[in-house]
């Protein structure tokens, strides 16, 4: 049943425009519908574009470690030169990635992940519960699976090395059991048998086919009365401090609101508006193999390939990988190459009867924590991206946050790691000012 929410007079209601119609965008305009706001979403591209199309599908709670642990320095060298190791970098863009990556890579350390992931943890840790409020009585909600998410290693010692990340988990109250020997065969017996160890996080979910989740909740939210235009946003339009709307391809449209949800494009958009926040595009891989002779119970993670393999309909998906090269890079052959020989590892006996590949990219800021906030140089402009690897994850509560925000409510949640002032520091005192932070980026 479609429940109307725009219950207000139309002519009282605030119009609200969200930029991009990726899952953080869908959420938010959905979420901003319920709060009685006249929604209109827009988007530049097709589906396939959208870093929240292809991903692994996991609702992934636990995945509150940043890429940047400690010890990740002295690997990384060997790492981005070796050709099996499943981090990449296009050398021609590296002038243009050094001072990010050096801001990135200043938070390879103790403290900074444990701040990260009780960061990440309001955002990530419900989010089974966050989807299924999301997507409450629409087509969508048959996309959602409770399921547990499995942690696949080759012994106990090698899981062991991980304590630090598992007792940050433990820490935040996540629960897993343990498999070895037959153990992790009766859990699940399609791994090649090297890979002796499984940690099984309970509590978790999946969303069995992204593409379909997203389809379900766009149908929703037109029918439910909001709209959908397919255009490109150039530029976000104010007059004295405040929204006015946007100039899009396709000419102007008015608003009272703008959120920027558009994953990693967002920062071309703020830029424009004197803000520069340093989020980068994560280019991530998946491979797909139809019909395949046999899936793994659960969405399982592979550490050391640092892969994903979930069961989607009719096909294994294979996610993950990390690559710098921009917003134009469009993958190359020899990571796909790397998906496969992987895969062929971890699941020496799979058939299928043929493949596809996708890349997309995830928005990455220096930090890895999300921007959720609002900013104060130009009221009425909310920020809603760079939530890294676990945006699928993290995008209903992002969604509804940022709904409250935009309809002037507050939100039960302390704001202060999501601020973009948290970037933004030092220009302050010159340029434009922004809500103000208790952290902020040391480098
Ligand atoms: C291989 C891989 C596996 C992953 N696995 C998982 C997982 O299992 N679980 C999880 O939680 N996360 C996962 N992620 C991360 C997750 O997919 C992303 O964090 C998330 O999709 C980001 O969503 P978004 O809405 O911010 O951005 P996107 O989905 O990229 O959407 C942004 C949209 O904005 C549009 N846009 C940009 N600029 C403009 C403009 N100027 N005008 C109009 N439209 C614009 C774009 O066209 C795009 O459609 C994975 C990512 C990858 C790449």
């Amino acid at each position: 049943m479609i429940t109307r929410h725009a219950d207000k007079d139309p002519v009282d209601q605030p119009h609200v425009i969200v930029v991009g119609g990726g899952m953080v965008g869908i959420a938010t305009a959905i979420w901003s519908l319920h709060e009685g706001n006249a929604v209109t979403l827009i988007d530049k591209s097709a589906p396939e574009d959208r870093a929240s199309y292809g991903n692994a599908g996991v609702l992934a709670s636990a995945s509150v470690l940043p890429v940047t642990m400690p010890g990740l320095l002295t690997k990384l060298p060997k790492m981005v030169l070796s050709r099996t190791e499943p981090i990449f970098l296009r050398w021609l863009y590296l002038p243009r990635i050094a001072l990010w990556a050096t801001r990135y890579l200043s938070h390879a350390n103790a403290t900074d992940v444990r701040r990260i992931s009780s960061a990440l943890f309001p955002i990530v840790g419900n989010s089974l519960e966050d989807h299924f409020a999301l997507s409450k009585g629409t087509e969508a909600e048959a996309f959602i699976k409770p399921c547990d998410f499995a942690v696949l290693y080759k012994d106990r010692d090698t899981f062991l090395k991980d304590a630090f990340g598992w007792k940050i988990r433990s820490d935040l109250g996540f629960k897993w059991s343990e498999h070895d020997g037959a153990n992790r065969d009766s859990y699940d017996p399609v791994f090649n048998k090297s890979l002796g160890f499984l940690a099984a996080l309970a509590g978790h979910g999946q969303i069995t086919d992204p593409a379909g989740y997203m389809e379900a909740l766009r149908k929703y939210l037109v029918a439910a009365g909001g709209r959908i235009l397919s255009a490109e946003v150039t530029n976000i339009l104010h007059e004295n401090g405040h929204a006015t709307g946007v100039m899009t391809t396709d000419g102007p449209v008015t608003a009272d609101r703008i959120a920027i949800t558009a994953g990693a494009w967002s920062p071309l958009l703020t830029k424009k508006l004197g803000v520069k926040i340093p989020v980068e595009a994560e280019t991530g891989y998946h491979i797909e193999f139809w019909d395949p002779s046999f899936v793994p119970r659960v969405p399982t993670l592979v550490p050391s390939k640092k892969l994903i393999f979930s069961q989607m309909k009719g096909r294994l998906r294979v996610a993950g990988a990390v690559e710098f090269g921009g917003l134009k890079n469009k993958g190359q052959d020899k990571v796909f190459e790397l998906l496969k020989a992987a895969t062929k590892d971890v699941l020496p006996d799979l058939t299928y009867s043929k493949e596809t590949r996708w890349v997309g990219h995830r928005p990455a800021p220096t930090d890895s924590v999300p921007i959720i906030d609002e900013l104060s140089t130009i009221k009425g402009v909310f920020l809603g991206f760079g939530h890294q690897h676990v945006g699928l994850t993290g995008s209903a509560r992002t969604g509804q946050i940022l709904a409250q925000l935009i309809s002037g409510k507050r939100p039960n949640i302390d704001l202060t790691p999501y601020s973009a002032a948290r970037f933004t520091m030092r220009r302050q005192q010159s340029g434009p000012t922004l809500n103000t932070p208790q952290h902020k980026e040391t480098a």
